[in-house]
């Protein structure tokens, strides 16, 4: 299972590292100040605008917004999860990381993955069984040979079979005594309309376990006999288990992928397992959604060259259309994998003739065709270009609408020597001047900068200037805390994210340069991470009076404004002859009173 790393450990890393040292080996950065200066790795940019504090070890980039500490840096930089951001920064800095010293409600939280992991290994065992028995799995068994797979293929995956009938599961996890609301949440069983009882999710379905990278059973696809619906029945999302970011076959085959430096991927259980059994082992399967941005970037590790595969032009457009945005979007991202530092992602778009379907195509052309089809798979711009012109053709409005169809794929392309060679590769095919396109691009992407520049606007106008004063001042000088804490300033907040930013500050009792980054590691949402390097970073200098006379001044004004919507809503309340309201609203009143005549006396 993932290594779980121990609070206390996460800050003798931090202690440790240096966010310099780190975002160095990725930016070059010039001493400016009491900072270190660079461009931006996450945005295009000429002038540096991505700013690093060595004292107070995080990072900010003042022209896209983003910011965070050397944890952030490494998992935006490289695409990974925080454990394995902790886990390489340990490493390199020399920190041992015991599998133990756990705090209770660790150990709980790892303990109800554990069972689940448990229920789910033990569910999969039971399965495997039931294909193998003579009695219960005979059909099932003789479907899967229909399929041509090998008793070695159904080994590998650990295919099994889950029997006819509504608790053949449930009994045998009951026996094992597992408590059976943990079972629920394994998906594995569901409860009675009633709620007396439960039933088997799984009936009379071939079963595909689901294993992650470290060869924990983390779910279940299940596939009908024969064509009754629904066709295929997965496990829900549970504790272990995120579709999103999970991948069918990919513990199989991520040796391969990383040895011949490419992925396939297909939609179905049954397809990956026919390309396996045709000896094209580095492939993987989606699990009924769509390839999303994590699953890209979890892919990237393994290989750069990415061939999706699908059996017919709408499934390849559409997947086409959401791919340019998930692999040009975050360009900078996926470019930066350790693994790959130089190379790109290279996505190609494999549709497979005469609506032939991965299964259907190998049995019929075997896999030398199949691999020399891949090796011809244009890239994703490629086939959009050529989907584009076969349906519109090159007369002179086909033309037009080929250029207004490509305008946006082509401006979401952030590289700017891929995009200019794509603009030059349309222009050409087309057989029309180089700068019209690059104009039609250019129109798309101006709208597009501007978008940008809105969303880092309504970033900056999040919150009043004051609000966002008293934020700063928290996070940069510290002695003020128990003057917030008395006056009850944060009641006063009014915009969500820095009252709840705020809010973890004086619980956690976080302040200090040192400490900024660690209140970073606690919180996920990038839009509050980027809001608090920028407050963190804003310089300015404090002193005892001036902050009281600010907070003063801020509550006073916040009084007022609170009084003022109470008492506007005991008019309203009175209006309407609504008593239990008005009761509630002239208590708070009154505890109002008593807030204030307290402050006042103190
Ligand atoms: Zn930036």
């Amino acid at each position: 299972m993932a290594i779980f790393i121990p609070e206390d450990k996460v800050l003798e890393i931090k202690n440790a590292a240096d966010i310099v040292d780190i975002v160095s080996e990725v930016v070059r950065l010039k001493k400016s100040g009491k900072n270190f200066l660079g461009l931006c790795p996450f945005h295009a940019e000429k002038t540096p605008s991505f700013s690093v504090s060595p004292e107070k070890q995080i990072y900010h980039c003042f022209g896209c917004g983003v910011g965070g500490n050397i944890f952030s840096f490494l998992m935006k930089n490289d695409g990974l999860a925080f454990p394995e951001a902790a886990r390489i920064l340990a490493r390199r800095y020399g920190v041992d990381i015991p599998k133990k010293s756990l705090t209770r409600e660790q150990k709980k939280r790892m303990g109800e993955r554990e069972s689940l992991l448990n229920i789910n290994r033990q569910a999969m065992d039971f399965f495997g069984r039931a294909l193998r028995s003579k009695s219960a799995g005979i059909r099932a068994m003789a479907y899967l040979k229909k399929r041509e797979l090998s008793p070695e293929i159904i080994d590998r995956f650990h295919l099994g079979y889950a029997p006819k009938g509504w608790d053949h599961f449930l009994n045998f996890i009951s026996k094992k005594g597992a408590p059976l609301t943990l079972v629920e949440k394994s998906g594995l069983i569901l409860p009675k309309k009633d709620k007396r009882g439960y039933y088997d999710r799984f009936r009379d379905r071939i079963i595909f376990p689901i294993l992650d990278v470290n060869q924990e059973v983390i779910g279940f696809g299940g596939r009908v006999l024969d064509d009754s619906l629904p066709k295929y029945l997965n496990s829900p999302e549970t504790p272990v288990y995120n579709k999103s970011r999970s991948l069918y076959g990919l513990y199989t085959a991520k040796d391969k992928c990383r040895m011949t430096n490419s992925i396939f991927i297909v939609e179905g259980y049954l397809d990956l397992l026919a390309l396996h059994q045709h000896g094209i082992e580095n492939s993987v399967a989606t699990l009924g959604t769509a390839l999303t941005e994590e699953h890209v970037r979890l892919l990237t590790r393994y290989a750069p060259r990415m061939v999706l595969v699908y059996d017919s032009d709408e499934a390849g457009i559409r997947s086409a259309l959401r791919c340019v945005d998930i692999f040009w979007k975050e360009h900078v991202d996926f470019s930066r994998g350790d693994v790959f530092r130089e190379e790109k992602a290279d996505t190609h778009i494999l549709v497979l003739p005469n609506e032939h379907d991965p299964d259907s195509f190998l049995m019929e052309n075997g896999p030398e065709l199949f691999q020399k089809a891949a090796s011809q798979a244009p890239s994703i711009i490629t086939f959009l270009m050529e989907q584009a012109i076969g349906k519109h053709g090159l007369t002179t409005e086909g033309k037009i609408r080929v250029i207004a169809e490509l305008q946006r794929p082509l401006a979401t392309i952030n590289d700017k020597v891929a995009r200019s060679l794509y603009i030059k590769q349309l222009a050409e095919r087309i057989g029309i001047d180089e700068n019209i396109v690059l104009e039609k691009v250019r129109e798309h992407r101006s709208d597009k900068s501007k978008n940008e520049s809105q969303a880092r606007h309504d970033l900056a106008d999040k919150g009043s200037r004051l609000e966002k004063q008293i934020i700063a001042m928290m996070l940069q000088f510290p002695t003020i805390l128990p003057a917030i804490k008395k006056y009850n300033v944060i009641d006063y907040i009014e915009n969500d994210i820095l009252k709840s930013i705020g809010k973890t500050v004086l619980e956690n009792e976080l302040s200090a340069d040192e400490q900024i980054s660690e209140l970073l590691t606690s919180i996920e949402d990038p839009v509050q991470q980027s809001l608090i390097t920028t407050l963190a970073m804003i310089e300015e200098s404090w002193d005892e009076n001036g902050c009281l006379k600010l907070i003063k001044q801020f509550v006073t004004t916040g009084k007022k404004h609170h009084d003022r919507k109470i008492i506007e809503q005991i008019k309203a309340a009175e209006k309407q002859n609504d008593q239990e309201t008005l009761d509630k609203l002239l208590k708070e009143k009154q505890k109002l009173a008593v807030q204030s005549q307290k402050q006042k006396l103190a």
